[in-house]
């Protein structure tokens, strides 16, 4: 059997709900979206729960599942993912954080929890804290983009089962990290958070980045404040899982985080930013040609759920129609050549009614040689309804295209 290549898109938060002022269509439903519905129109559609109905998925677990892992074993918390994003590798057992850079007043309250949207001299704080020792656990810091950094914690016996010390207010003092379970594990790792902030407050407040901006009248990012606890998970990598080599286009660090920890190859595209302006033809032309190489690559689209969270519908149907006119780049190759079976979906719904993510299922295109295709014409959470593959569960998406791609095993003689 002559084995074909996958090809994933993920409209980032693409489902919704009705909208009234769509006459009660959904903002995919009202965009004009020719290439995507000549695209369903070609494969066959469902829809998708992309970790079970009615969960209400992060991208971070939504996405493992659409890879067919399951998110309720390997997935402790965000701190792993986006600690691999920023180029932070722990090895299995390590504890990793978010933080934010932020300014306390002498009584350790909250002033701004983004210390004035710090954009220069983070890579000199986080190197004045990088490397600590307590207990005999390492610890690593590393600057993000603004006020963001990474803390890794490295050692043995550590936990995921602590509390944020962000209180994720300006205004509250920051808090003290507790453990969540009674597990000496738990403890041991609250105990060198708590020491890593307190000393992060002392270094900070003294450093010369942070004399400098008091002079210029700007917030001083004097502490540096842990939340979002994850453990390194054992996780196998995608391309040995499936037998494949894989790539990933994205644009945001957390779902950079999830494609690196699985071992896929991180492709950057020039004017990928992971915003609504992000370069959506640049994208899809890079993955069309990333296919040569590659037997699996996959493009994440982080536009459609900024526009949910905003709730601004208008927004998110003027991004669907941007990203459709992008798309004729892999209609085209579609009809060039017979080797590549597409899948479009979502890995959740974020409705601009509710500005969140919500538990709703998401439409699902799969198309390509030899797919049979059924009546639907368009792509929408309606038509999908009434497509072929019905209902599906994230983890179901990879058998599929690994069937179609003609590269899923045998069961039995
Ligand atoms: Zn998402
Ligand atoms: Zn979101």
């Amino acid at each position: 059997m002559s084995q074909k290549r996958i090809l994933m898109v993920v409209l980032d938060g693409g489902g919704d709900r009705p909208v009234p002022e769509f006459g009660g269509k959904t903002p995919l439903e009202a965009a004009k979206t020719p290439n995507l519905d000549a695209l369903a129109s070609m494969g066959i559609n469902g829809l998708l729960h992309p970790i079970g109905p009615g969960i209400r998925a992060g991208s971070d677990t939504a996405h493992l599942s659409l890879f067919g892992y399951d998110p309720y074993e390997v997935y402790t918390g965000r701190g792993p993912f986006e600690a691999a994003g920023a180029g932070v590798m722990g090895r299995k057992g390590d504890v990793a954080f978010r933080c934010n850079f932020a300014t306390v007043n002498d009584e350790g309250e909250v002033t701004d929890r983004r210390a004035g949207r710090i954009r220069e001299g983070t890579e000199m704080l986080a190197s004045a804290l990088d490397g600590m020792e307590y207990n005999g656990i390492k610890m690593t810091v590393k600057a993000g983009t603004e006020h963001r950094a990474i803390l890794l914690l490295h050692g043995d016996n550590l936990s995921p089962a602590v509390s944020d010390v962000d209180p994720h207010e300006a205004g509250a003092h920051f808090l003290r990290c507790e453990p969540l379970d009674d597990s000496p594990e738990a403890r041991r790792t609250a105990e060198a958070v708590n020491y890593f902030v307190e000393e992060s407050w002392h270094i900070l407040r003294n450093h010369e980045v942070n004399l400098r901006r008091d002079r210029d009248g700007k917030a001083p990012a004097n502490i540096l404040l842990p939340r979002g606890a994850g453990m390194f998970p054992d996780i196998e990598e995608f391309g040995r899982r499936y037998r494949l080599r894989a790539a990933a286009i994205t644009g945001v660090t957390l779902i950079t985080g999830i494609a690196r920890l699985l071992g896929m190859n991180v492709i950057e595209v020039e004017g990928a930013t992971g915003g609504i302006d992000s370069d959506f033809r640049a994208k899809l032309t890079a993955a069309v040609s990333a296919m040569d190489k590659n037997h699996f690559v996959f493009v994440n689209l982080k536009a459609p759920d900024i526009a949910g969270h905003d709730g601004d519908a208008g927004l998110k149907k003027e991004i669907f129609e941007r990203i459709d006119t992008a798309f004729s780049v892999v209609v085209d190759s579609m009809k060039e050549r017979d080797d590549i079976i597409l899948a479009v979906t979502s890995d959740h719904s974020t409705p601009v009614s509710v500005m969140d993510h919500s538990g709703d299922p998401v439409p699902l295109i799969i198309a390509g040689d030899g797919v049979r295709p059924d009546d639907v014409a368009e792509f929408g959470e309606r038509a999908a309804m009434t497509g072929g593959l019905g209902h599906l569960n994230g983890r179901d998406l990879m058998p599929e295209l690994l069937n179609l791609s003609g590269r899923a095993e045998k069961f039995g003689a």
